[in-house]
């Protein structure tokens, strides 16, 4: 039987990279994000299932796996990939903005895993893939408070890894550096210009993949131009 998928803020870059292999692949997907026309778009491309929606709020990770389980009977790959630049400036400190990032950074991703949970056991297993970042490894200096909230899904992957292992799904993040997407769309000539290599959002869907059927509980994946994915070995 195929797999099915959820997967958030599918409609561009590395969801929609994501939802293009998966569904290549024969995965029946799930596809959430707030822009209506792109999903929907992408939905009838894909022969999937849409839903316009928030990950901020947590009704909208629940009305994803409802709809995967009406629709589908059966939840099975979950990737938890909707996220956003904060911009936030600490020296001219604008709350709106920090917490629409911790919001959909990481609200999304603390909701999106509650959600799925019954629904991956009910179908005795499987795999949750968070998009985190290079910047959820290291002190990235040109966004801090994205740096934070990639660190925090970081941590919580690593803290699930392996209490879920025991009962059959997989939880594990893959942290891309520089891909070409619209995320980026502001630093894209000058990275060109310095011939800075950056990655394609199908480089991460790939490693998206291979999280999803890594043998490691927790496995952290650096995905990075021109190199296959490679587990991060923290220290201690
Ligand atoms: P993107 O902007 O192309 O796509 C993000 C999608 O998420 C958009 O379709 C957007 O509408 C959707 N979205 C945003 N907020 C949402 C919300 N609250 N609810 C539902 N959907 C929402 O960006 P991308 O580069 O494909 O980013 C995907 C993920 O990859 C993000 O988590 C980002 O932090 C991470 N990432 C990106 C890069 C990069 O350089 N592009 C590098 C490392 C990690």
């Amino acid at each position: 039987m195929s797999s099915v998928a959820l997967i958030t803020g599918a409609a561009s870059g590395i969801g929609a990279a994501t939802a293009h292999r998966l569904a290549d692949g024969g995965a029946r997907c799930v596809l959430v994000d707030l822009d209506h026309d792109a999903v929907e778009r992408l939905a009838k491309e894909l022969g999937g299932t849409a839903l316009t929606g928030d990950v901020t709020e947590r009704e909208t990770s629940e009305r994803a796996v409802a709809l995967a389980l009406e629709t589908y009977g059966r939840l099975d790959l979950v990737h938890l990939n909707a996220g956003i630049v904060s911009g936030v400036d600490l020296s001219a400190f604008d709350p709106e903005r920090y917490r629409r990032a911790v919001g959909v950074n990481m609200d999304g991703v603390v909701f999106g895993v509650a959600a799925a949970l019954p629904a991956l056991r009910r179908s005795g297993g499987g795999a949750i893939v968070v998009t985190a970042s290079l910047a959820g490894l290291v002190g990235y200096d040109g966004d801090p408070v994205y740096t934070m909230t990639k660190h925090a899904v970081v941590g919580l992957v690593r803290a699930l890894a392996q209490p879920l292992a025991a009962d059959g799904i997989r939880i594990g993040a893959v942290c891309p550096g520089f891909t070409d997407t619209p995320l980026v769309s502001e630093m894209r000539e000058t990275f060109r210009g310095a011939g800075f290599p950056l990655l394609t959002a199908e480089d991460v869907a790939a490693a998206v993949e291979s999280a999803f059927y890594a043998e490691e509980p927790g496995a952290v994946l650096v995905v990075q131009p021109g190199r296959l994915p490679v587990p991060y070995r923290f220290a201690g």
